[in-house]
């Protein structure tokens, strides 16, 4: 087995214990490979592993990654911040964005899809904990905008996406986490019909599981240390 193998099938054990100590099933929580900063090799030895879905937060990056795999049947997540001259790279190469959080940039990937394109897949990235990053609209606002994103043609809303800060420990990152969850629940009370609640990274995949997750993003345990 290759090292990325061999961390693929570390991060899927992590996942499944997580999912038996809280009785979720495993195939519950879908597992993005977040390959910023990698190759293509390292893709194309993670699809080998069985890894089909790949998360990119630099866009030109992965646009130039996405050419050199396009023989391989992949799924690309944009999972970074994606300002409005990035919108058409976006919405003409990849398969989600997680990372609208203002009608705007949704606007513009609903106008810039292609025509012959499925829709684009999106989540409404949520500032959870009023984290310094200052990315993500507000817990209070997160279901005027999914209402309104949910009303563009060719995107489909499918959840929410949140990056907290670092938690000290388990119980502090599942508290956060929870608050995602209770938001998400919140949301489909109120009629969105979503079904992603995109959290929890290599440090805090478990906390983000038990709290909830259904969409891990996990680089540095598959792929190593970025430099
Ligand atoms: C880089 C990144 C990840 C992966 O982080 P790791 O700690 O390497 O697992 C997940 N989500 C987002 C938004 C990222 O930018």
């Amino acid at each position: 087995m290759t090292m990325i193998a061999d961390n693929l099938h570390q991060v899927r054990a992590r996942i499944a214990t997580a999912c038996n100590t809280c009785g979720r099933a495993p195939d519950a929580v879908t597992l993005l490979a977040v390959s910023k900063t990698f190759g293509a090799d390292a893709v194309r030895e993670a699809f080998a592993a069985g890894q089909t879905a790949f998360g990119e937060n630099y866009i030109q990056e992965a646009v130039d990654k996405m050419a050199v795999l396009s023989d391989l049947p992949l799924q690309w997540h944009c999972i970074g911040p994606i300002q409005s001259n990035k919108t058409r790279l976006v919405a003409e190469h990849f398969d989600w964005a997680h990372t609208v959080d203002r009608l705007k940039i949704a606007q513009r990937l609903s106008e810039q899809r292609p025509a012959g394109k499925a829709p684009l897949n999106v989540c409404i990235q949520v500032n959870i904990d009023g984290g310094s990053t200052k990315a993500g609209v507000a817990p209070n606002e997160a279901l005027a905008l999914a209402q309104a994103v949910a009303a563009l043609p060719n995107l489909r809303l499918r959840g929410i996406m949140t990056i907290p800060e670092p938690a000290p420990d388990f119980v502090a990152a599942c508290a956060v986490h929870t608050r995602a969850k209770a938001l998400f629940d919140a949301l489909n009370v109120a009629g969105m019909g979503l079904d992603t609640l995109s959290m929890g990274m290599t440090s805090d995949l478990e906390a983000a599981v038990v709290s909830g997750s259904t969409m891990v993003r996990v680089g540095t345990a598959i792929f190593g240390v970025r430099s």
